[in-house]
């Protein structure tokens, strides 16, 4: 029998207040294979783990079990303290009973009995462990950024700064994302192209950074330091290669339809450059709209281009690319306004979001920034902004705050009156929430400095009467309803996942949270990283967040990214997947269900009967395995365990509970 020992931890008052500590450590000196048990103030203290390391030698202990906090937060502090003492690591055994038993129970005496409980079956499990061992593996030095918004282009260049070939993607032929569609920034009303171009001129011209544009992640294989990843390069029907940018196939191309870029409110060719500084600056054709493609007749950008550049045969290229890290940074989508009927939202086309109103302010946008109705062309003068449309909502299924439109609609009501000083703008509001620095001063500007008038209450109806949309709602300050006559209304659309967003976390092996947004391994601990390993996000697929923001967890996550490259190899997982070959069946169950695809079968020769026969069994990569446990439940023969946490002690455990 091993010799184990137990150690009961206090954590300060946090345990000891809750659960008597004297009584747990007692009880522990009665069970099977325990020979010490002690308690403390704060096992994790450097006293603390020095006591632990004397009573290992003195007590010629195999293992112990530390009954503290969460395994999350002192798992590794207690093994690399086994390994001071001489043991292996994976012989200390850490029990919760602070989240489990002090934060869950007011009664002392209930939390004392699970405390009790629950090092019981600890110290079963720890009487069967067995040293594990680690192996290495190689990491490739390259990093995938998918996303080319602002925050994947900014951790692009921090990791590319840092030394390491990064390839920045981006299912659309430019980089840029959201932030390229955008007029101005707030606090400071910068330009947002001013700041945003030069980085994106930046990142294509970075020698460590190969650009991907117009290019889809299919899928994800392998596991961190090496992810296979396989990508489509989306047929452009242009040569880049040949292609000078010189424009001129977009000039005589007769085919014009509508800008998703200017937000449906003015056209592009079918052979386009979504905008003017667009990177990679070389023209695409869409498919969809193309009449070569869709029908055969036209063909003039082909007969006008000087280079040659025009392939109306080229095919998408799928490629696979192996590298050591990514970073996720698919950005956000805006809300659709049209599922508030009430608004009239795509009914009335003077009813528009906040990404239009950007586009009209653009002096590259389709009014050339003159901000104009889109019904009639008519400048307005009475603008009413409504905030959370799709935001603190939860009829809409959108509970959550999107961040941003408080700020941003202060900024639209201080730039509107700029532009038109005739203008009245007003903003039906509910909360006004300015978390940033200078942004309250802002806020408060746009009502003393530029007119703006703030009405608390929510938008109960807007209809159309004539060639005015009048604005129904509520002055929940004065209690009582309100009408305005408005020429133009700018609905505060909130942020939501992308469309895709839950498809590409699977694709990814990574998990989000009942919106869709990706979700960080520890909300406050591990903010930048997702519980696969070697993957981090950056920016808005995370949840809402503005540009500061994104900006500042975009190089967060190069950090980490950076930190997991410059590492020569990575340690693997010790406590994996391992088949027992003997009484594996070969039903294969176990490899369809592994989330990793860690298992593959493999062929023994096994003597039957005194005849040497071939089967075939389950074989677990030890690289790929993230030791899920999935193979282990679902295998009918008990064949696979995991190590560590073998059938064996998990019944132990069970047992040990049951004998209460
Ligand atoms: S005409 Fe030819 S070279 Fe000029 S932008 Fe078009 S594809 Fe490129
Ligand atoms: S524990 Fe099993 S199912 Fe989970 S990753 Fe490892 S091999 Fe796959």
């Amino acid at each position: 029998m091993k010799r184990i020992g137990v150690f009961v931890c206090h954590c300060g008052t946090n345990i000891a207040n809750t659960v008597h500590c004297d009584q747990v450590a007692e009880m522990a000196k009665s069970y099977p294979g325990v020979v010490y048990a002690c308690e403390n103030k704060y096992m994790c203290s450097e006293p603390g783990q020095m006591m632990i390391q004397e009573a290992v030698r003195e007590q010629n202990l195999d293992g112990y079990v530390v009954a503290a906090c969460s395994p999350r937060m002192h798992e590794n502090t207690f093994r690399k303290c086994a390994e001071r003492a001489g043991l292996n690591a994976y012989m200390s055994e850490q029990v919760n009973i602070r989240e489990q038993c002090s934060w869950v129970h007011a009664d002392k005496e209930k939390g004392t009995e699970k405390a009790i409980d629950l090092v019981r079956m600890a110290v079963a499990k720890a009487v069967r462990n067995q040293p594990l061992s680690t192996s290495t593996i190689p990491v490739t030095k390259r990093a995938l950024v998918i996303g080319a918004g602002i925050a994947g282009i900014q951790a692009a260049l921090d990791i590319a700064d840092n030394g390491f070939q990064v390839t920045l993607l981006d299912r659309e032929h430019s980089i840029g994302g959201r932030m390229a569609q955008v007029d101005k920034t707030f606090p400071t009303l910068d330009c947002s192209a001013c700041i945003l171009t030069p980085k994106m001129v930046e990142a294509a011209q970075h020698p460590n950074i190969e650009m991907a544009t117009y290019t889809e992640v299919e899928s994800v294989d392998g596991f961190v330091g090496n992810f296979d990843v396989t990508l489509r390069k989306k047929a452009a029907y242009v040569d880049f290669h040949l292609c000078t940018g010189c424009g001129l196939c977009q000039e005589k191309c007769p085919k014009k339809v509508s800008s998703e870029f200017e937000m449906d409110l003015g056209p592009r060719k079918a052979v386009y450059v979504p905008f003017p500084q667009a990177v990679p600056n070389k023209p695409v054709i869409d498919a969809n709209h193309c009449r070569y493609l869709l029908d055969g007749k036209c063909g003039v950008c082909k007969k006008i281009c000087p280079t040659g550049a025009i392939d109306y045969e080229q095919k998408d290229e799928v490629i696979v690319e192996r590298f050591g890290t990514i970073v996720v940074a698919t950005g956000f989508e805006q809300f659709d306004i049209s599922k508030y009927e009430e608004y009239g939202a795509g009914r009335y086309p003077d009813v528009i979001t906040g990404l239009h109103l950007e586009r009209l302010m653009n002096a590259s946008g389709p009014t050339a920034g003159k901000i104009k109705r889109p019904s009639d062309g008519k400048i307005p003068e009475k603008i009413v902004f409504v905030k959370c449309v799709g935001s603190r909502d939860e009829a809409k299924d959108r509970p959550y705050c999107s961040k941003a439109c408080c700020m941003y609609v202060a900024k639209h009501a201080t730039l509107i009156k700029e532009k038109l000083p005739q203008s009245k703008s007003y903003v039906f509001y509910m909360d006004v929430r300015t978390g940033g620095k200078n942004y309250e001063e802002f806020y408060k500007r746009t009502q003393e400095q530029y007119d703006g008038q703030y009405i608390r209450g929510r938008v109960s109806k807007i209809f159309q009467v004539g060639d005015k949309l009048i604005v129904r709602g509520e002055d929940s300050l004065v209690g009582r309803p309100i009408e305005i006559e408005a020429d133009l209304v700018v609905l505060a659309a909130g942020m939501e996942p992308q469309k895709d967003a839950k498809d590409m976390a699977r694709r990814l092996g990574i998990s989000y949270d009942q919106h869709g947004w990706y979700s960080e391994a520890h909300p406050k601990l591990q903010p930048i990283e997702t519980h696969t390993a070697g993957i981090y996000l950056a920016g808005t697929c995370q949840g809402p967040k503005d540009i500061p923001e994104s900006v500042a967890q975009a190089s967060a996550a190069a950090v980490k990214a950076t930190g997991l490259l410059s590492k020569g190899e990575l340690t693997s997982e010790a406590m994996t997947a391992e088949c027992n070959e003997a009484v594996c069946a070969g039903c294969g169950l176990c490899m369809s269900i592994c989330p990793y695809k860690a298992i593959d079968g493999k062929k023994i020769t096994e003597r039957v009967h005194g005849q040497m026969k071939e089967r075939e069994v389950a074989h677990v990569n030890a690289g790929l395995c993230q030791g899920c446990g999935a193979c282990t439940v679902n295998c009918p023969s008990s064949a696979m365990n995991i190590k560590g946490f073998t059938n064996e002690q998990i019944l132990a455990e069970v047992d040990a509970l049951c004998q209460r």
